[in-house]
């Protein structure tokens, strides 16, 4: 599947690409978010909801687990699995309901949900790159495969 690395020299160019990628999203998608603690995870999520309209702050929903954003086309839950115990906490808290939905779903840490969690459409590996970061987003699905197509171009 396809594959695309950016460098991200700051924080603008993280918000950036959270933009560019909910702007290209038209349908329900599952975007995994990767990267120890401070990669840009959630400044990536920032950009990403504030692109679709939403004002104010965004902070990762460790405690609560998923934080709802009703927003136009589609709404967005974001996750921070970081605190989950138990894979099974999401089974009691509807996961499925979540993704079932036309929503978007953007997930940190998902690998604390191993076998619950559906596949994503998108994987985006953030990692520490001297001062800045470096994204390496992956397409899982024919869908994620088509976003990276439509945010190749303004990222160039
Ligand atoms: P995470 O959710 O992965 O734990 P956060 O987004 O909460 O990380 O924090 C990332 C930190 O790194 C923030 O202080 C942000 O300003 C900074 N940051 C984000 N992207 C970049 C970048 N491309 N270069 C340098 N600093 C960045
Ligand atoms: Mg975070």
């Amino acid at each position: 599947m396809k594959e695309l690395v950016l460098p991200l020299s700051d924080e603008a160019s993280t918000v950036a690409l959270g933009a560019a990628l909910a702007k290209a999203c038209d349908r329900a998608s599952v975007i995994y978010l990767y990267g120890d603690l401070g990669a840009g995870k959630t400044t990536f999520s920032r950009g990403f909801l504030q692109a679709l309209g939403h004002q104010g702050n965004v902070k990762s929903p460790t405690y609560t687990l998923v934080e709802p954003y009703a927003l136009q086309p589609l709404a967005v839950y974001h996750f921070d699995l970081y605190r989950l115990a138990d894979p099974e906490e999401l089974e009691f808290m509807g996961i499925r309901d979540y993704f079932a939905q036309d929503a978007i779903c953007l997930v940190e840490w998902p690998q604390q949900g191993t076998g619950v969690l559906p596949e994503p459409d998108l994987e985006l590996h953030l990692s520490y790159q001297e001062q800045g970061r470096e994204a390496k987003i992956q397409a899982v699905s024919a869908y994620g495969s088509q976003l990276l197509d439509r945010i190749h171009g303004p990222q160039e």
